[in-house]
């Protein structure tokens, strides 16, 4: 009886990891194919220089707009893709599109630096920095019109190898921008030896900026850490007007938010930026 049940344990162990494993697998051959049938899409999000009161960037974000199931979210589907290694091709295809973007923003009178997520899995090919000028190049966009978005994990985890690649890149003039500061590891020692060129303060600190002291604080520090080391400091996930004046009253350079402007489709965001909606 025992060594029935003992079985039956097993028997549902195997059989919960090969769905989970079936499931990678199928979400893994539909991003796949959703690249080659075109679903997926660029959403792009302003980010507005507080000094100026002026949109000078803006963050590529990426939608599946899958056939049966509409609109997916990035959450959904990027960390399967991590897993899975369909990043690698999908992440490349997001920052081909992002050149593209990026051209036709100059284009249409509009000097935007376009932001883009790489995410670590994104890093793990020898040859990723590489291949990512080579996009770049093949679309000429200048250097100084591109920003990669990093989390803190990489620069702690990330070894020689990573953040050789970091320095290959911004010696090339790419920007590289701290995504989700302060949720990681937050060392600020990698802050001395690895310079970036943005902090983007983690909306958890912004959504309670009026009613928590500790938050208001960490964002005081934030910022003033940030105007020490000659790193620009952007806010993500500004809701709301006051979040934005207390922003500006402490310093803060550039703020990212719904209060601004969601993220919208490329023709969208040019009426946008033309005042049209
Ligand atoms: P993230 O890079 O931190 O992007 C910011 C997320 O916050 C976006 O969610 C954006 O829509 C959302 N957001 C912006 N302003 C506000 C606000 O005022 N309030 C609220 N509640 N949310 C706001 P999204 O587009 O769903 O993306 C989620 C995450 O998925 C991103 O977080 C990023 O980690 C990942 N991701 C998105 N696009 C890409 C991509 O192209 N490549 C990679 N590797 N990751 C991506
Ligand atoms: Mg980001
Ligand atoms: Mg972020
Ligand atoms: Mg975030």
């Amino acid at each position: 009886e025992a060594k029935r049940a003992g079985k039956n344990r097993i028997f549902f162990f195997n059989d919960h990891l090969s769905q989970e494993v079936k499931r990678h697998v199928q979400v893994h051959n539909e991003i796949l194919d959703g690249l080659r049938k075109g679903q997926f899409e660029l959403y792009l999000q302003p980010i507005m220089a507080l000094s100026s009161g002026r949109v000078s960037k803006c963050e590529a974000l990426v939608r599946w707009v899958h056939p049966e199931r509409g609109l997916i979210s990035p959450v959904e589907f990027i960390p399967v893709a991590e897993q899975t290694g369909a990043i690698k091709p999908l992440g490349e295809w997001i920052l081909d599109e992002a050149c593209h973007l990026s051209n036709q923003l100059r284009e249409s009178g509009h000097s935007i630096q376009v932001s883009i997520n790489r995410s670590v899995a994104e890093f793990y090919p020898k040859d990723a920095d590489q291949r990512w000028l080579q996009i770049i190049d093949s679309h000429n966009v200048p250097h100084d019109m591109i920003v990669f978005e990093i989390t803190e994990s990489l620069l702690m985890d990330g070894g020689d190898s990573q953040l050789d690649k970091i320095n290959m890149l911004r010696g090339k003039g790419i920007a590289f921008s701290i995504d989700d500061f302060g949720t990681g590891y937050s060392a600020i020692n990698y802050l001395r030896h690895y310079p970036v060129d943005y902090l983007k303060i983690d909306r958890s600190f912004i959504t309670d900026l009026l009613e928590d002291e500790q938050d208001r604080t960490l964002v005081e520090v934030i910022i003033k850490m940030g105007q020490t080391l000659g790193i620009r400091v952007v806010a993500e996930g500004v809701e709301d007007q006051a979040q934005m004046d207390m922003l500006k009253e402490f310093g803060c350079d550039y703020i990212q938010g719904f209060y601004l402007g969601k993220p919208l489709p490329y023709d969208e965001f040019i009426a946008f930026l033309s005042g049209d909606s």
